[in-house]
């Protein structure tokens, strides 16, 4: 039986650091504020970003919702521009984060390019990218950034430790690589494309699934006593809330693994925060 990795205790431990710093920096007069662009009216979207002004109001954060919904992508994509431009020149606004996905016809790259690398607390613009992979960075990705906290958390050292990430996306599965190989890990992606993955899987110690299909990761792709971190958010054949990972078979051999929900996602938004808190500070 494995231990269970308790993704909200960790994201109260950051959200109740960060609090304390929000409110030092209101006593000098700043005011940490977050802008988040929404565009169209993806539910899943909608969810995310009433957490994330939850998440904001909970910690003492002015968080500013710019909601826009334009039929004709060409001249919302304009407009959604000229607005990351006022923004990046606010001096009272600290973050700026679109949520994606964006409707069909927006271009994601175009608009994650103009945010002023500064202010990007998402850490989504290739200047901030860069900076991951030269280990000097402002910003971490949040969902990368969350796992590592709870790995330092849980006293789990990667150094010189087999991790196999399973997926190579720019938001999780490449910066995810990329944190595990800063802090000395022995890392290995695998993708669609790797032609023995089970066999891969079965070496790591650290193993993190960012596929995004249902219990993708069963047992036998689990080293024993290995930290299992799963990142996936998916819903299984009756609609409900599972991970990438295969929990019911899978806690039975791994040393360490984080449930869903309750596992990595509370930690993303906590980054979020800890992020624009950053952004602010500098
Ligand atoms: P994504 O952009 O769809 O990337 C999925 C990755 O998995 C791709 O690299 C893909 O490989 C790989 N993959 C797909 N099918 C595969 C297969 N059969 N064998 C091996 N690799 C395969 O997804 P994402 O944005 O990284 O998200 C992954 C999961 O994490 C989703 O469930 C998402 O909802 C969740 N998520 C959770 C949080 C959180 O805070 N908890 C945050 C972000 C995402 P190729 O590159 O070769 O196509």
């Amino acid at each position: 039986m494995s231990n269970i990795i308790d993704g909200k205790l960790v994201a109260a431990h950051i959200k109740a650091r960060v609090a304390a710093e929000v409110k030092e920096l209101k006593q000098k007069g700043i005011n940490v504020t977050l802008a988040v662009i929404v565009v169209g009216n993806d539910p899943a979207s909608e969810v995310y970003v009433r957490n994330k002004e939850k998440a904001c109001k909970e910690l003492g954060i002015i968080s500013k919702v710019f909601h826009w919904d334009f039929s004709d992508p060409k001249m919302g994509q304009d407009r959604i521009l000229e607005l990351i431009e006022s923004l990046n020149y606010d001096k009272g606004i600290n973050g700026i984060l679109c949520q994606l996905p964006l409707p069909a016809g927006y271009d994601e790259k175009v608009i994650t390019n103009a945010i002023n690398p500064s202010k990007d607390v998402d850490a989504f613009h290739p200047v901030n990218v860069g900076k991951i992979m030269l280990g000097d960075y402002d910003f971490l990705s949040c969902t990368p950034a969350g796992i590592m906290e709870m790995l330092n958390y849980y006293n789990i050292d990667v150094t010189g430790k087999e991790c196999v990430v399973v997926g190579r996306s720019n938001i999780v599965g490449k910066p995810m690589s990329m944190l595990l190989l800063n802090e000395n890990g022995t890392v290995t992606t695998v993708h669609s494309c790797t032609s023995n993955l089970a066999e891969v899987c079965r070496r790591a110690d650290v193993l993190v699934a960012a596929v995004g299909k249902p219990h993708f990761i069963t047992a036998d792709m689990i080293k024993e006593g290995a930290v299992v971190i799963d990142v996936g958010m998916d819903r299984d054949e009756n609609g409900k809330l599972c991970g990438d990972v295969d929990f019911e078979s899978a806690e039975k051999v791994a040393g360490y693994i984080t449930p869903v929900p309750g596992g990595v996602g509370p930690r993303t938004i906590a980054m979020l925060m800890k992020n624009t808190l950053t952004a602010a500070k500098q």
